[in-house]
């Protein structure tokens, strides 16, 4: 990537930045943090995001288009990936410009622009089934108009079972065996493709839908745990478990705890065979009301575990206390671990913690050979990652 320095004739001083790529050259990728927008001048840019591994083409850019604006508002990392379709030319809009500008301009027009853009980011962030194009609209509008079609469309989607469970192995180091599957969610929209969990579950927490979509993925979830039992082409072990998450927006639905043992019940299932992921910061947002509703799940005789364990501030005197069997931590711990020895003490000191109040751990993320190495030296029980499959849909 080549970029110039080209000084800008309206505003002495200051420059503006222009970058040049060649086809298939990768601009950013998503999950990065982004510090510049981009105007493209000529050539194409990919929008493309990253489903299980393969990449899907959200949209194609062209002259006079703008993108990556996210990045001059919020720290969030980049939703999609950024590639040349053709060599480019690009104008760089920089966080430090904007703010520069901003600096000089009136404290009005200041306070309001910055309403404008964080409207704009929420209504982007609602609306990625239909990026607003050519309107009119307000930000409001835009904002309330893209929420609305996205309830709708997600709604519509459990009508028309476009969504699906995909299932990910959970593999016992000590001699490779499968003990279990994590659910994960998949939005098949007829056009689009595989869509993400994390770009649509957030609009349908933000909406009564997730209460709907949180009975369907346990049933499914359930279902899909006693077709294992009859189908798996190796006998299963005995404490073979699905695993299904809930949303924290779940924690408030009064049926959560019934449709639970509903699922169970309908499926043949002895409880013990599926686990509920619940994530450590969903658990300390309010921690007397979660205690209860973990409560009301385990009186249903499932299991617990507490996932992405070591990002949401957990404090160590309640994990006793709390109904659960299994910590599972986040896969940012073994991503840093391989150059970096503090994340290994991390990732042994929890896996020690695990076994000292009896539960079990789990280490998300392995991807290579090393990592599964690196895990097991530092006493890791069980492993979910690439190295062992990503996740599948199962066979009907
Ligand atoms: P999570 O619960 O932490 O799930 C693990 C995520 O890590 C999954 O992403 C999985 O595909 C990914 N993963 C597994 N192994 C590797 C690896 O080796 N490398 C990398 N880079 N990633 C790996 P996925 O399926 O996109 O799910 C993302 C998040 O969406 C989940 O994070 C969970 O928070 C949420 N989610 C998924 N399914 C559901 C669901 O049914 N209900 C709810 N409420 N949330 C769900
Ligand atoms: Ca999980
Ligand atoms: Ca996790």
């Amino acid at each position: 990537m080549h970029t110039l320095r080209v000084a800008d004739a309206r505003d002495s001083g200051m420059e503006i930045l222009r970058t040049s790529l060649v086809k298939d050259e990768v601009l950013f990728q998503e999950g990065e943090t982004g510090e510049c927008a981009y105007v493209i001048e000529s050539g194409k840019i990919l929008i493309v995001h990253d489903v299980d591994g393969s990449q899907e083409t959200l949209g194609v850019l062209g002259p006079g288009e703008y993108f990556g604006e996210m990045a001059l508002v919020s720290q969030q990392p980049r939703m999609a990936s950024a590639i040349a379709g053709e060599d480019c030319i690009l104008t760089v809009v920089t966080r430090k410009h904007l703010e520069e500008r901003l600096a000089k301009s009136d404290p009005l027009v200041r306070h309001m622009l910055h309403l404008t853009l964080r409207r704009y980011r929420e209504a982007l962030n609602q609306g990625f089934i239909e990026q607003p194009s050519g309107t009119t609209a307000s930000a409001d509008e835009q904002l309330a108009i893209n929420r609305m079609r996205t309830e709708q469309a997600l709604l519509q989607a459990l009508e028309n079972e476009e969504f699906l469970l995909y299932f990910q192995p959970i593999v016992r180091l000590a001699d490779r065996v499968t003990m279990g599957f994590e659910a994960l969610l998949r939005w098949n929209k007829p056009g689009t493709g595989l869509i993400a969990p994390n770009l649509f579950i957030p609009i349908a927490e933000d909406s009564h839908i997730i209460e709907k979509l949180g009975h369907w993925i346990i049933d499914e979830g359930c279902r899909c745990r006693a077709q294992l039992a009859r189908q798996y082409e190796q006998p299963l072990h005995q404490d073979f478990t699905v695993s299904i998450n809930l949303a924290a927006r779940q924690f408030q639905d009064p049926e959560l705890v019934s449709s639970i043992g509903q699922s169970l019940s309908r499926h043949g299932l002895d409880p013990k065979t599926i686990r509920m992921e619940v994530t450590e910061s969903q658990i300390m947002e309010d921690l007397a009301h979660t205690l209860t509703v973990l409560q009301g799940i385990r009186s249903t005789g499932c299991k617990i575990a507490i996932d992405d364990f070591g990002t949401g501030h957990s404090s160590l005197a309640y994990l006793s206390r709390l109904p659960v069997d299994t910590l599972k931590i986040d896969k940012a711990f073994l991503l840093d671990a391989m150059s970096d020895e503090s994340s290994q003490k991390i990732i042994a000191g929890v896996a020690a913690l695990a076994r000292s109040l009896g539960m079990g751990f789990i280490a998300e993320g392995g991807e290579t050979e090393e990592q599964i190495c690196l895990l097991q030296d530092l006493g890791v029980e069980q492993v979910q990652g690439y190295y062992f499959s990503k996740p599948f849909p199962l066979a009907s």
